[in-house]
């Protein structure tokens, strides 16, 4: 009898849905900030990662639109054909002023950023040291870059030099990856530790910015910034489509490692420079986190306004955070999914995440300078009553 061969594809959708690990999008209308539509009701925006809220700012829509004026909607090829422009230009020298380094290459994503780099400078006679919770793309780097991969245990130093004594000497080049803030959970890696590990083992070291930028640090250059570490040889990966609300991502580092990646990441080579307006939304936002620090205070003054009610509930486990994100634990997907209805349901828009994503499901708030004390304070009203008629 003749089978299907794409049969297997409703079975594992249907495996997907029984374990509670289906996903679907949501459709949000209108411009991005602390509340949004959802489904035509108004809800508040515990789900974005526009943590200054710039995504729907008035100069850096302005800006777009007349970077599509002046350049057109598309870049028309990649950059070392016909898809360069200044703008590409005047945004890298800013990265790189913002990150104290000698030069950044935009890529037209930050998972491409990474996917670039990583598998530009390793390959199969290397070894990639990576913690266990790092981003996808991070992982998939590696995969993709035919190294060794060893995965250390969460921000632990201690295991992670006992790998490199038993591994290092087996390999060539070694590349240790870690996200900054860790984008799942909140908390932040080690950085200082980690780079005196890179330095005693010989190893390069990749850190991932992509939620610390314009975040964490006096001027939001990131967590290198964070732990005084500017200057200090490593590889710094973000993104431009977070708290610098457009698209796009990029490597900061010295001017050898970036002409190097400019010759070598295929990521860069073999896709389409960023669009004029992504390009032009990015370098106005990096222009107001730089003129305007005061959005950063204000969203360290909304993150400590959160955490000091959430100890009015000490029955919701908080995992470990230093930032804007902020999660509770939950037994299973299906309580999670509970939880994020419930929330819903009240008018707060806060997703469950789940395995695979991360180990653990857990309902996920991530806040933003523009949230005003109203907004948290019904978050936390409203966790106070779910909890009240649910079991966890
Ligand atoms: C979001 C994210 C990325 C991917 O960035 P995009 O620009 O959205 O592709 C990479 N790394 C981390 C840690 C992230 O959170």
């Amino acid at each position: 009898m003749k089978t299907d061969p794409y049969a297997w594809i409703e079975e594992s959708l249907a495996t997907i849905h029984r374990a509670n690990w289906y996903r679907s999008v949501q459709t949000i209308e209108g411009r991005p900030g602390a509340t949004v539509l959802l489904g035509g009701q108004e809800v508040i925006n515990f789900a974005s990662n526009d943590y200054l809220g710039l995504a729907g700012n008035e100069h850096v829509i302005a800006a777009a639109i007349a970077a599509i004026q002046e350049f057109g909607t598309g870049s028309t090829g990649s950059r070392l054909l016909s898809g360069h422009r200044e703008l590409h230009r005047e945004l890298e020298e800013a990265i790189a002023s913002t990150k104290q380094t000698e030069d950044a290459v935009v890529f037209s994503s930050g998972y491409l950023a990474n996917l670039g780099a990583i598998t530009a400078l390793t390959g199969k006679r290397d070894l990639i040291l990576s913690d266990q919770y790092n981003h996808s793309s991070l992982k998939n780097g590696s995969i993709l870059s035919g190294a060794a991969i060893v995965e250390y245990p969460h921000c632990d130093v201690a295991a992670l030099k006992t790998q490199l004594n038993q591994q290092r000497q087996n390999y060539r080049r070694c590349l240790i990856l870690t996200d900054s803030i860790f984008s799942m959970d909140g908390d932040l890696c080690p950085l200082p530790a980690l780079l005196d590990l890179a330095d005693e083992f010989d190893c390069m070291l990749l850190v991932d910015e992509a939620h610390a930028t314009g975040v964490l640090g006096k001027t939001g250059a990131g967590c290198v910034e964070y732990f005084g570490c500017t200057g200090r040889q490593l590889i710094q990966i973000g993104t431009l489509s977070k708290a610098l609300a457009s698209l796009g991502g990029y490597v900061a580092g010295s001017a050898t490692l970036i002409d190097f990646l400019r010759n070598r990441a295929p990521s860069w080579i073999y896709t389409t420079a960023l669009s004029p307006a992504d390009t032009a939304a990015a370098l106005a936002a990096i222009k107001i986190m730089q003129q305007e620090p005061q959005r950063r205070t204000q969203l360290w003054s909304n993150i400590d306004y959160l955490k000091k009610l959430l100890q009015q509930l000490p029955n919701f486990k908080l995992l470990p955070s230093e930032s804007p994100i902020l999660c509770f634990q939950l037994a299973s997907a299906a309580d999670a999914l509970q939880v994020g209805k419930q929330l819903r349901q009240a008018g707060i828009f806060a997703p469950a995440i789940r395995p695979p994503t991360v180990p653990t499901s857990r309902v996920r708030i991530s806040l933003m300078a523009t949230h005003e004390s109203s907004h948290i304070e019904k978050l936390v009203q409203t966790l106070n009553s779910i909890y009240i008629d649910t079991t966890f």
